[in-house]
C-alpha cells in the first residue's frame, strides 16, 4: 500500500440502465467535427476529418443535477451527443475490430465556452479552457450493449434546438475509435463524446437542456 499525501480523489462513476453497478469514468475523449451540417455552422468545412479533444474525468456531471453558470464565459452553449462508453482496451485497430470495445452508450451534453473557444480559434491556441471546465460533460445513464441508428434530440426549456439522426455523422462509431485508437491506447472506463449537429446555441440561467436519443435515459442539465 502507498502512502499518499492526502486522501485519493473517489473515481468518478455513471450509473448505469438496468443495473446496479456504476460505470467507473477513466478519460473523457470528444469529436471536434462530425455532422457535415454543424460543421458548416461553425465556418468549418464539413469534408475535413473530425478530430480529438478532452475532458478531464471529474468534469462529468449526471443528469437531472443543477449546475452553476461558469466562470469566464458570457456564451455557454449546449452541444448534444452519443456518448460511447468504452469497455476494453485496444489500440492501432481496424474499424472491423472497434465497435468490441463498446461496453455501452449514453446521451451526453458537451457544455461549450463558446466565446472562449471562439478566441482560442482565432488566436490558435488550445481548447482546453473552452471545453475541459469543471463541469462541462453531462452524461446520461450508460446502457449497456450495442445501439441501433437513432433519433438524436436536444431540447431547451421542451423547445427542441437540435434534431438528428445519429447515422448522419461524418465519421461512426467504428471510424471514431479506430482513429482515436492510432492516437492513444484506448482502455476500460473511457468515454467519447461523438460529436453535435446544427442547432448549437446558448443556455442563460434557469434553462434546463435536455438531450434525448431513443433507446437510452436521456442527459438533462438545469443551469442554476
Ligand atoms: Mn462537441
Amino acid at each position: 500500500m502507498v502512502a499518499l499525501v492526502f486522501p485519493a480523489f473517489p473515481t468518478v462513476t455513471l450509473p448505469v440502465t438496468g443495473r446496479p453497478e456504476r460505470f467507473p469514468v477513466r478519460r473523457i475523449f470528444c469529436v471536434g467535427r462530425n455532422y457535415a451540417d454543424h460543421a458548416r455552422e461553425m465556418g468549418a468545412d464539413d469534408k475535413e476529418p473530425p478530430f480529438f479533444f478532452t475532458k478531464p474525468a471529474d468534469a462529468v456531471v449526471e443528469s437531472g443535477s443543477r449546475i452553476p453558470y461558469p466562470p469566464a464565459t458570457a456564451n455557454l452553449h449546449h452541444e448534444g451527443e452519443l456518448v460511447l462508453a468504452i469497455g476494453k482496451a485496444g489500440a492501432m485497430l481496424a474499424e472491423a475490430d472497434a465497435t468490441a470495445l463498446i461496453w455501452g452508450h449514453a446521451a451526453g451534453n458537451d457544455l461549450t465556452r463558446r466565446d472562449l473557444q471562439v478566441e482560442a480559434k482565432a488566436s490558435r491556441r488550445p481548447w482546453d479552457m473552452a471545453k475541459g471546465f469543471d463541469k462541462s460533460a453531462v452524461v446520461g445513464p450508460v446502457r449497456p450493449g450495442a445501439l441501433p441508428d437513432a433519433a438524436l434530440r436536444c431540447s431547451v426549456n421542451g423547445v427542441t434546438r437540435q434534431e438528428a439522426r445519429l447515422s448522419q455523422m461524418i465519421w461512426p462509431p467504428a471510424a471514431i475509435i479506430a482513429a482515436l485508437s492510432r492516437l492513444v491506447s484506448l482502455a476500460p472506463g473511457d468515454l467519447i463524446f461523438t460529436g453535435t449537429p446544427a442547432g448549437v446555441g446558448a443556455l442563460n440561467r434557469g434553462d434546463t437542456c435536455k438531450v434525448e436519443i431513443d433507446g437510452l435515459q436521456s442527459a438533462s442539465v438545469t443551469i442554476a
